[in-house]
């Protein structure tokens, strides 16, 4: 699978951790746009195991870079997110398009560079430290089954937590009269 969602585990715990200083679309778009290595290789390869230059960590850090970039875009994907889903400030799928600059390089350096480190383990041909250094000293250092664990096990755990503190604040808003409602903020 090209597009693993799987990956996004981590991140929920991240955003549990620190709050408005992570933002998940941002990291999602670093996901993407590393594994989208693997689905354009695929025409020509037959094989959804190429996992080369944007599987290096020099490669992640100019899949960081050009996220950054690409901010402006970002936060309008988010606004049209938004207006779709008919989401407001304040609702568990409200995505915040005002990302600080420190939320943003935190989150797509992070999921780039974790990305290469969640993926080396189980990817032998992967080599990770190009052109630094060639083989994969990750490989085998945790299992498949393990790394979707661990993955799956931070998304149930910290998504739980966060649905229900946003539960809790949109509560604790309603009660507050109308007057109050702007002041709910979602921190995607
Ligand atoms: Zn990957």
């Amino acid at each position: 699978m090209p597009f693993t969602p799987f990956h996004m585990g981590p991140a929920l715990a991240a955003k549990a951790v620190l709050g408005r200083h992570f933002s998940l679309p941002i990291y999602g778009f670093t996901q993407v746009a590393i594994d989208s290595e693997v689905l354009a290789g695929y025409p020509f390869r037959r094989d959804l195991s190429f996992h080369r230059v944007m599987h290096t960590f020099a490669g992640a850090t100019a899949a960081a870079a050009l996220t950054l970039l690409l901010r402006p875009a970002i936060a309008r994907g988010m606004n049209l997110w938004n207006r779709s889903t008919k989401a407001t400030p304040g609702s568990p799928w409200h995505m915040e398009p005002q990302v600080s600059p420190l939320a943003a390089v935190l989150s797509a350096f992070g999921g780039a560079w974790g990305h290469v480190l969640l993926d080396a383990p189980t990817h032998s041909h992967m080599e990770p430290l190009v052109p630094i250094a060639r083989g994969n000293p990750l490989n085998g250092m945790a299992s498949q089954r393990e790394i979707i664990g661990w993955c799956v096990g931070l998304a149930v755990v910290e998504g739980s937590a966060m649905l229900a503190r946003s539960y809790l604040k949109g509560s604790r808003t309603a009660g507050k009269g109308p007057h109050c409602r702007g002041a709910a903020r979602s921190s995607r």
